[in-house]
């Protein structure tokens, strides 16, 4: 029988077997299941200005996992040996205990708590919620590097585990979002749900000739100032990588001009990847 996946906006009908197109669940015996629950691909102890978030416990340090899956499909991606994967790139199995033990013995290194990061970790939604409730009962922080293209309702329902992040703001049309094979809607849904209820940044990553106009730029900023609690905007510079590994970097002068244009609306606006 097919069934729906109801986690992200793709609303995947899957037959018996099926994976969906962020290659992390799947129809398994008539229910929607988590191919990489505990499956870590990557775990290292980050400075917390790395995730990158720049108000939140500067200076401290943040255990970081990932695991593989992805429900977008960028071009420029700069993790897609893990992102544009699935199960065959294995993963030492962890359990919600193992690594919420493991980020609490970090805290004598400076840890404040876990981020869900590297891959797309909402689509393994249910490994983040697990791990995230034991977390907060450590008294650690929870927090989140995102694409934000899950739907409202579970989003809802983790929010209130949820420390800080950042979402990932790839452009600001459902054009871009066409390229990458996302929904503009639901990622600006997913935004304005956080802002003033967790600490929020965002980050937009500048492709030459695909989302380096001012005008954009200035509707973007705008847009993220209406929603109050100055949340700050990374502008990050674009290196040639997976499927664009032809078009030249972003030139510093583009991202110059941007965050020139971002701080005519936004106080905390930086230069990302220069
Ligand atoms: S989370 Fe994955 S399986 Fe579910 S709808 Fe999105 S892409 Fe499809």
């Amino acid at each position: 029988v097919k069934i729906t996946c109801r986690l992200c906006p793709h609303f995947c009908g899957l037959d018996e077997g099926q994976t969906g197109l962020c290659r992390a669940r799947a129809n398994k015996n008539g229910e929607i299941v988590s191919l990489n629950y505990g499956r870590v691909t990557a775990l290292a102890l980050d400075p917390i200005e790395k995730k990158p978030l720049k108000r939140f416990m500067p200076g401290r340090n943040i255990l970081s996992v990932g695991s593989f899956g992805c429900n977008l499909r960028c071009p420029f991606c700069q993790n897609s040996s893990i992102s544009m994967a699935g199960c065959e790139v294995g993963g030492e199995v962890f359990s919600p205990e193992r690594l919420v033990d493991m980020a609490v013995k970090q805290t004598a290194r400076g840890n404040v708590g876990l981020a869900y990061t590297y891959n797309e970790p909402l689509v393994g939604y249910e490994f983040v919620r697990d791990c995230a409730a034991l977390i907060k009962k450590a008294g650690l922080k929870n927090v989140l590097v995102t694409n934000g293209m899950i739907n409202s309702g579970p989003w809802h329902e983790l929010l209130p585990l949820i420390d800080a992040a950042n979402v990932d703001l790839k452009g600001f049309s459902q054009e871009f979002y066409d390229f990458v094979g996302g929904d503009f809607k639901t990622v600006k849904q997913f935004i304005e749900a956080a802002a003033g209820k967790i600490h929020l940044e965002v980050t937009t990553l500048i492709i030459p000739g695909k989302n380096d106009g001012e005008a954009e730029m200035g509707e973007l900023a705008g847009w993220l100032a209406e929603l109050g609690g100055d949340i700050p905007l990374h502008i990050s510079r674009f290196f040639p990588q997976y499927n664009l590994s032809d078009l030249p970097p972003t030139p510093l002068s583009v991202i110059d001009r941007l965050v020139e244009t971002a701080r005519e609306h936004l106080r905390f606006v930086y230069r990302g990847n220069c």
